[in-house]
């Protein structure tokens, strides 16, 4: 046996040597030869016929062992043990740690009244946990999905509403930036919902928006344009902005001319009879398409501009569909401009009145004057009443405006009445939006209550178009304001489609004969006898009938040679100042006057 470098050595002579009971490390040194002395253990190296050379057992193997070789095998053996050791103290940790999970997601499934898995005879904890999660997660999902439904969805359709519908499009249109495509956006708008919500009430209307509702989202699955949130599960391209407004929006990556058929249908499918009950109506939309980028490029402006384009469809004749283009957003800023500026003008009294003379065509005496509001813009210069008055009544600022326009021309005209002018009568024009508003009986008297000016001395001018619309309850307080003395027109006749006999039913003392008429008498003739038809029936029923727009002196004399009682028109006066016609009449025909009650208007031109 070889003896490691300074070990001590120990011979003994052949017969000293005994044997013991083998000790634990003899298992260690199982083959070497032992010797015992006084109860020590040797080792034996060498053996020689006389002696036997050896080292102290104890002290071999402690050399041996802590030799350089084997001190680094015995901390690897001793870190081996203590990982060993570690790693399951760790397990037991880890357990320890998936039970305290598995507690809580116990407890707060539990809390939210969820079935959990927490029989420990089939699974183990791991298991459990992983079935709890799934359970949670599963929930998580489902909240998720209903609060997202209950946020976002319109609780009358279902469709979703302006608010999550502004935001899909906010991704769509990052998605399309990206990609460089374009995409469409229609605006839909009923046409008469709230005719069908005050005929039939409000439940009835909210039942058509439900059948509106459905077929637009049958138009979404046919034309293939469908997105359905994998979340909300709800259709995110088609949304209810409100009332009875509807959005659509379509991607034009692979074709362009979707956008168009997809209107096409809508307005095909609105068109279809809606039956509901008992009942069966018939609806129609207006639609403004807005496309992407060239319209506009954020969702705010692209439905700001679809707007603009229905708005266009609305005023070009209902039922139809319109691409968005700048022209429309001009005229709609120009629309806005001017109604901010109108609304500071009501404010500052910036309008004033101008008064045309109508006059017989006999003597050309006065009939009555016209009153026609004006309006001179600090800036713009004047403002015709053609651009601003269906602006105010659009925004019903002509209830105000016709306020004081009504307050206004009888006080003028009560004036003129004291100051002679005794046959002479003011004609106020009177929108449709005021008739809605006001009861129209109890405002006029107010008016004449106010001013003084005597009810015969006010006419009151309503376009045709206004008055065959007109609800029974109009009717009747025109009626009764007949009945007080005061005078009925009808304005434009010829230019709102009723059938003449319609007349003989309307509560009306004079016919105005549209412009348009006398413009085209001359050269047109079925024009010519529409105006011979009307002057008869005129003279039939008991009515005035009075012709606009007399410019030339061969219309003059058409109109007299008609039976038409009265012209209106430049050829006998523009409108005029009050103080003009203050001159003219009361200064020049101060006698005719007092005799007749009226002035005669000189005409410039030879008669
Ligand atoms: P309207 O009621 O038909 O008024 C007659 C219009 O014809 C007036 O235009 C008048 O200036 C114009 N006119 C008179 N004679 C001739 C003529 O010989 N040739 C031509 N081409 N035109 C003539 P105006 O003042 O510009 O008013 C336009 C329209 O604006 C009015 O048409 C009326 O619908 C509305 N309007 C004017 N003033 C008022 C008002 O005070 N209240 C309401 N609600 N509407 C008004
Ligand atoms: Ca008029
Ligand atoms: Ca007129």
């Amino acid at each position: 046996m070889y003896a490691p470098k300074g070990l001590e050595l120990h011979t003994f002579s052949g017969t000293d040597v005994t044997v013991v009971a083998a000790p634990w490390y003899n298992l260690v040194l199982s083959g070497q030869h032992l010797i015992y002395d006084n109860n020590i253990s040797y080792i034996v190296i060498n053996t020689t016929t006389e002696s036997v050379v050896t080292a102290m057992t104890s002290e071999l193997i402690l050399t041996t062992l802590f030799s350089p070789v084997n001190i680094i095998i015995l901390i690897l053996l001793a870190l081996a043990v203590s990982w060993l050791v570690n790693l399951r103290f760790q397990n037991n940790h880890e357990k320890y740690a998936i039970k305290m999970l598995n507690t809580k997601a116990i407890e707060l499934l539990n809390s939210l009244n969820l079935a959990t898995d927490s029989d420990l005879t089939k699974h183990t904890q791991l298991d459990q946990l992983q079935n709890n999660f799934q359970t949670l997660t599963t929930h998580i999902t489902n909240y998720t999905r209903e609060s997202e439904v209950s946020i976002y969805q319109d609780k009358l359709t279902h469709l979703i509403d302006r608010h999550a519908y502004i935001e899909h499009l906010a991704k769509q249109l990052r998605l399309a930036e990206m990609d460089k495509f374009s995409c469409a956006l229609l605006f839909i708008d009923l046409d008469g919902f709230k005719q069908v919500n005050d005929s039939f009430g409000h439940s009835f209307g909210d039942d058509v928006l439900i059948q509106v509702a459905t077929r637009l989202s049958s138009v979404l699955r046919h034309h293939k344009i469908s997105n359905i949130s994998p979340i909300s599960q709800l259709e995110q391209n088609l949304a209810r902005l409100g009332g009875d407004e509807f959005s659509i929006f379509i991607n034009l990556k692979d074709d362009k001319e979707k956008a168009l058929e997809v209107a096409q249908n809508v307005l095909h499918e609105i068109e279809r009879d809606f039956v509901l009950g008992n009942k069966l109506i018939k609806i129609s939309a207006s639609i403004g398409i807005a496309v992407y980028p060239d319209s506009a490029s954020t969702p705010q402006a692209l439905l700001q501009m679809a707007d603009v384009a229905m708005y266009r469809a609305k005023t070009d004749g209902r039922g139809i569909f319109k691409v968005y283009s700048p022209e429309m957003g001009k005229k709609i800023r120009r629309y806005h401009y001017l109604l901010e500026e109108m609304r500071l003008a009501i404010a500052s009294s910036s309008f004033h009145l101008s008064f045309q003379p109508i006059v017989h065509v006999d003597d050309c005496a006065i009939d009555y004057f016209e009153a026609l509001v004006r309006w001179d813009h600090p800036v713009e210069g004047s403002i015709t009443p053609d651009e601003f008055i269906p602006i105010a009544e659009e925004s019903n600022l002509i209830l105000e405006l016709g306020d004081w326009i009504m307050l206004e021309s009888c006080r003028q005209m009560s004036a003129w009445y004291n100051a002679g002018m005794k046959k002479v009568s003011i004609s106020v024009n009177i929108s449709g939006v005021q008739l809605k508003h006001y009861d129209i009986y109890e405002w006029v008297m107010e008016k004449l209550a106010k001013t003084g000016l005597p009810a015969k001395a006010l006419m009151l001018e309503i376009t045709e178009s206004t008055l065959i619309k007109a609800s029974n309850k109009i009717i009747q307080s025109l009626e009764k304001l007949r009945g007080e003395g005061i005078t009925i027109a009808i304005d434009d006749f010829g230019t709102g489609f009723s059938s003449l006999s319609t007349l003989a039913d309307l509560p009306i003392d004079v016919i105005k004969l549209d412009k348009l008429f006398v413009a085209q008498a001359n050269d047109n003739l079925k024009y010519n006898e529409i105006m011979h038809s009307v002057s008869e029936l005129g003279r039939k029923l008991g009515l005035k009938v009075v012709a606009e727009g007399v410019e030339e002196l061969a219309q003059f004399e058409l109109v007299k040679s008609m039976g038409i009682n009265s012209v209106q028109g430049y050829l006998v006066s523009h409108p005029e100042s009050s103080v003009n016609v203050g001159h003219k009449v009361l200064q020049d025909n101060i006698n005719f006057m007092s005799v007749t009650g009226t002035g005669v208007w000189n005409i410039q031109q030879p008669l």
